[in-house]
């Protein structure tokens, strides 16, 4: 890739849901951020049902460089990121959060390596300030589980906060899968990447719109879309109990014999419920991904669009995400 590049259009895209105290606050440190760089803010509503979009359209009417898509309902982080991405038209672009816990005064930085030939910057987040100790933990214990089970070397504490050349997001876009983990698929993708470290602040206002059964269900969505490992656990653990099986039969030979049979009724209970609950386990792990594999089948849209503010054109993007429903503008 070729180093000094020239940035024709940064887009900075970010997904908002219910962030009716903390959006117009980060529109304005996103154009202080960028004083004097070419941008467009592609923001996403991603459903919202508070004051959000209704601040969003007063934002976009003063400034021009605010795109807007509002989501016909609620789509979650990723897909609404996504969303925001497809319409982005910078020839580099960032993603981060809109509650500003990534600062956007690091863009500038991260453009700095882009020019230098860079065509994935991500952000990896050195400490973090204001999130509960029982969030830290589970991040860290995600981290570590995603390391030893998928194919894609994710750096701990790397969230979605990245810039990506444009090469590297029509790549990233050109992959329509539903589980959608983006930060490991950017990884996936390859090209030239690095990264830079910066402090995670804590939520301007608000609140987290991650509960506990969200992450959980975030987490198996990124092991499953880039590993099989565990269904291959699955396997072992299939053998693992069928050996103990097989060692199990001349121990009962032999209480037979010596006419201690009954001995080995609790044994046999406990094996019973053990071997039932490792089975069920076992079919749940192989749901998960059969479940998966119907949502892909489905091949339903990513998310819909109810209405988009100040985007001149979206010709293009129809056949790209076979998305396009009615919509004005
Ligand atoms: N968000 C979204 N849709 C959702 C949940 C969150 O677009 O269903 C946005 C939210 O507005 C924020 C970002 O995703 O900009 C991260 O969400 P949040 O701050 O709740 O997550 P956390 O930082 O606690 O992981
Ligand atoms: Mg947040």
């Amino acid at each position: 890739m070729s180093a000094g590049r020239e940035l024709e259009l940064l887009s900075v895209v970010a997904p908002v849901y219910q962030e009716e105290a903390t959006i117009d606050r980060f529109c304005a440190v996103v154009a202080e951020a960028l004083a004097d760089i070419p941008y467009e803010l592609v923001l996403v509503d991603d459903g919202s049902t508070d004051e959000t979009w209704r601040r969003l359209e007063r934002l976009a009417a003063q400034d021009d460089r605010i795109r807007l898509i509002r989501l016909s309902r609620n789509f979650g982080h990723q897909a609404a990121l996504t969303a925001g991405l497809d319409h982005a038209s910078g020839n580099a672009v960032v993603m981060l959060d809109s509650d500003l816990q990534d600062p956007p005064s690091l863009i500038p930085t991260l453009l700095e390596r882009w020019r230098a030939g860079a065509d994935v910057v991500y952000g990896v987040r050195r400490n973090r300030s204001g999130e509960s100790r029982f969030k830290l933990g589970t991040a860290r214990l995600f981290y570590r589980l995603f390391h030893s089970l998928a194919s894609v070397e994710l750096e701990s504490n790397s969230g979605d906060f990245r810039l990506l050349d444009r090469t590297a997001l029509d790549a990233l876009l050109a992959m329509r899968e539903r589980s959608r983990f983006l930060r490991g698929m950017s990884i996936w993708v390859g090209f030239t990447q690095t990264s830079v470290p910066y402090d995670r602040d804590p939520r301007y206002a608000g609140e987290t719109k991650f509960t506990l059964g969200r992450m959980l269900r975030f987490s198996f969505d990124a092991v499953a879309s880039f590993s099989y490992r565990p269904l291959q656990l699955a396997t072992a653990l299939g053998f693992l109990i069928s050996s103990i099986t097989f060692l199990a039969i001349p121990v009962v030979i032999v209480l037979k014999l010596t006419g201690n049979y009954l001995y080995g009724f609790s044994t046999v209970e406990i094996t019973i419920l053990l071997l039932g609950g490792i089975q069920l386990i076992t079919i749940g792990v192989i749901g998960e991904y059969v479940g998966r594999i119907f949502d892909e089948v489905k091949g339903r849209p990513l998310y819909l669009v109810r209405s988009r503010h100040n985007l001149a054109s979206t010709t293009g993007l129809a056949e790209r995400t076979g998305t396009e429903v009615a919509g004005e503008d």
